[in-house]
């Protein structure tokens, strides 16, 4: 990706949950970048990693928890006088998690919507009330002006009767629009990425499918980009074009959506594709699930963290040493030691 387009740019994240039975190494390790207006996928197993990647950009790991080492590199595109475009780099792991800088670029330069639309809604205020708090937070107009830009928000997001539907509760309202609501707050300032993690995996399958062409179409008409966090391969299709799969806290393989669906090439990856259902597949065909069970966070395995459930395992090699990225294709990485020259 070229540097002037960059976006986001996470470099060797490790980010360590301290607890009475241990340390937990919920990322260790981790590399991606994300570039302007690109919808990126972030794909794995529960306890991957992959929630804590989010909460690790916007500085909202919960304790115990804390980023121990390396960068979170955003990019900012300030326009010129002239109306040319200069690159800010501000590095979020050097910030103070409750400092003003980083409350400013969340929610209004990066936004995020989560599985469950009432962890990050107010019950005791109005969908609008708690739109237009973002907007005077981040955008300095008045209230009147605010009230105009969350009804209009509203609409965009397909809320129905949004003009009476701003003035609802949460409780008030269904699963699917609770979670339209959530993502009109955090699309209200306009952000530059949008953390979406599982966003539509509580609701029915139709709003389902209602949200994410929502969210899709969002994306191209504010431009922005979207790093969409799921454990369903079928909606990073849908969603992106480029996708990283995280085992054990690490990325284990970066692609296109088509080289990874097409050509992968981690026994990880594999094992996930093999695991959900195709079109065409019989139904009576058993599909094949990833053997063994994710291993104990606080006792991981000596070497490749995937290799107690690998088949294409070297024993004296993948439980001895720590596979490093290697470029398989353009734009194609793998950590495994079978494309080890
Ligand atoms: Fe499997 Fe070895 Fe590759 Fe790990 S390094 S995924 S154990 S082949």
């Amino acid at each position: 990706m070229n540097q002037d387009q960059m976006l986001l740019e996470v470099r060797n994240l490790k980010t360590y949950f301290f607890l009475e039975e241990g340390t937990v190494h919920a990322i260790d390790g981790a590399d991606f970048a994300i570039g302007r207006g690109e919808a990126l996928g972030v794909v794995g197993e529960s306890g991957c990693g992959k929630s804590v990647t989010g909460q690790s950009i916007l500085r909202i790991v919960p304790y115990p928890g804390r980023v121990v080492e390396g960068e979170i590199i955003f990019y900012r595109y300030n326009k010129r006088p002239d109306g040319t475009e200069v690159q800010e780099a501000v590095n979020l792991t050097a910030l103070d998690p409750q400092g003003e800088e980083i409350r400013s670029i969340r929610g209004g330069e990066i936004a995020m919507v989560f599985q469950e639309p009432m962890t990050s809604l107010s019950p005791v205020h109005t969908m609008g009330q708690q739109i237009m708090e973002a907007i005077i937070l981040h955008q300095g107009v008045d209230k009147a002006e605010a009230r105009r830009r969350a009804i209009d928000m509203l609409r965009r997001v397909g809320m129905p009767q949004p003009e009476t539907t701003v003035d609802s509760y949460p409780h008030q309202m269904s699963g699917g629009m609770r979670q339209r609501g959530m993502i009109a707050m955090a699309l209200s300032c306009s952000p530059s990425l949008l953390i979406a993690d599982e966003p539509t995996t509580a609701i029915d399958v139709t709003t389902q499918a209602q949200i994410l062409q929502l969210m899709r179409d969002l994306q191209e008409d504010l431009g922005m980009a979207i790093m969409f966090i799921t454990h369903d391969l079928g909606v990073i299709a849908e969603m992106t074009k480029r996708v990283v799969v995280m085992y054990m806290g690490r990325v284990v393989e970066s692609a296109s959506v088509d080289d990874l669906y097409y050509d992968p090439k981690h026994p990880y990856t594999r094992a996930l594709l093999n695991s959900i259902p195709r079109l065409g597949q019989q139904r009576a065909e058993r599909l094949e699930s990833i053997k063994g069970v994710v291993p104990d966070p606080y006792n991981l395995p000596p070497g490749c963290p995937f290799h107690p459930r690998c088949n294409s395992f070297m024993p004296g090699v993948c439980d001895v040493g720590d596979p490093m990225n290697i470029e398989v294709g353009p734009g194609h990485e793998v950590r495994c030691f079978l494309y080890n020259e």
